[in-house]
């Protein structure tokens, strides 16, 4: 099929849901694609910071082969050597107590909620579950993650939502405690907010944040659907802040590619959530957690240091084009944000599409790039050479 083939086909039988570009995507190779028509792309998106391999990666996609022909599913009513080996993978580089498998960064959200609430009653009993998550964060699309989510055109249409959020400004401990009391159990935050523009947090404010988690025995709650596993140059992004989290959330990229998210835990909450409290048909999936092996084997100390380096020289390449299209340059590792002056995010995200590179929008102003964790220079290269071409002055 080309292009008007499968977009009629959406526009006929698919909710219309989605911006999408204006280009359907048929294969690729590394960080490189290639849509139906047979132009050719650099990659700077991963999906949404999903495909932490890239495309096409042999190891990967032998290893979901190989499990679908032993077992592609079975319920979590049995025990599995993928998840379980997963686990023992990524417990400890996290420095957590646990995991739970489920298989998206909504439902993992979902999931801290519930543990953080959970605690609290055990603990302290009623009246004393409110979550303060940050204005501008993103949380997820279901209707108790909507709400936690900061931004207010989120809470339209969708009443009645889920209580017990309040929402504080970031890198901002007034605002915090202004919203402190006894009715509070937790904090949840992205330490690099995503969606809401590529915005990190400050390292003093997380920990004055942790600190007063500590003190108050509210938990805190880390989302790392976006900058976790890798994506940030460490496994995940608050070992750059050295804060520990209560529980931590994962999602985007740990199966690079499949649909996989989850939790963990800290030694103080592993036995919040007991047999009963909480579950997931798919959580755990063999295949996914099979793909999700081979990403986890990746992630060497090495690699790592690779993305810091790749994510350092992006950042550099992008600040010596002295573009006068751009305000500013956000992020860690391979997570960064562009600030867009003088024309729209989105405009500056489809010339450069038409050249040849797929970058990503945030929040109002921002152009976000979310490369493979995999790149190489060459198409780094490639893709500096198109930014060179469509942003110098
Ligand atoms: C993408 C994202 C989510 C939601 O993940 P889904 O898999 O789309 O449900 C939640 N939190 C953050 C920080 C995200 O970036």
């Amino acid at each position: 099929m080309n292009f008007n083939d499968i977009k009629s086909l959406d526009e006929g039988y698919v909710l219309q849901t989605y911006a999408r570009n204006q280009i359907a995507i048929d294969h690729g190779q590394g960080a490189t694609l290639f849509d139906t028509e047979g132009k050719k792309y650099i990659d700077f998106t991963s999906g949404i910071g999903v495909c932490s391999l890239g495309y096409a990666n042999e190891a990967w996609a032998r290893a979901i082969y190989d499990q679908a022909m032993r077992v592609g599913h079975i319920s979590n009513l049995f025990y599995t050597e993928p998840y379980a080996r997963l686990a023992s993978k990524l417990v400890p580089a996290a420095g957590m107590a646990a995991a739970f498998f489920g298989n998206s960064g909504a439902e993992a959200n979902e999931g801290i909620i519930k543990v953080a609430r959970k605690y609290s009653y055990e603990k302290y009993g009623q009246g004393r579950a409110v979550i303060i998550t940050l204005k501008n964060s993103f949380h997820g699309r279901t209707i108790t993650t909507l709400k936690a989510t900061g931004q207010d055109h989120f809470h339209d249409y969708f009443f009645p939502f889920t209580e017990g959020f309040r929402y504080a400004r970031a890198n901002d401990m007034d605002s915090l405690l202004a919203q402190a009391g006894e009715d509070v159990c937790a904090v949840m935050m992205e330490l690099i907010q995503g969606e809401g523009g590529v915005n990190p947090l400050d390292r003093d404010y997380v920990q004055s944040v942790a600190r007063l988690c500590r003190e108050r025995d509210w938990l805190l709650l880390i989302d790392e659907v976006q900058t976790g596993v890798g994506r940030t140059g460490t496994m995940f992004a608050y070992q750059q802040f050295d804060v520990q989290p209560d529980v931590v959330s994962f999602a985007k990229g740990i199966a690079g590619g499949l649909p996989f998210g989850g939790f963990m835990t800290n030694e103080k909450c592993r036995s919040v959530l007991r047999s009963g409290d909480h579950g997931s048909t798919f959580g755990g999936n063999p295949m996914a957690a099979a793909a999700a092996n081979v990403v986890m084997d990746a992630l060497t100390p090495a690699f790592l240091e690779e993305v810091r380096e790749k994510g350092q020289y992006l950042r550099d390449r992008i600040a010596a084009l002295g573009s006068p299209y751009v305000s500013g340059i956000r992020g860690m590792g391979l997570m960064l944000g562009v600030g867009v002056q003088g024309m729209t995010h989105k405009e500056l995200k489809d010339r450069l599409m038409e050249k040849g590179l797929l970058c990503l929008t945030a929040g109002a102003d921002t152009l976000r790039l979310l490369p493979p964790l995999v790149i190489t220079r060459e198409e780094l290269d490639q893709g500096l050479d198109i930014m060179a071409e469509v942003m110098s002055a």
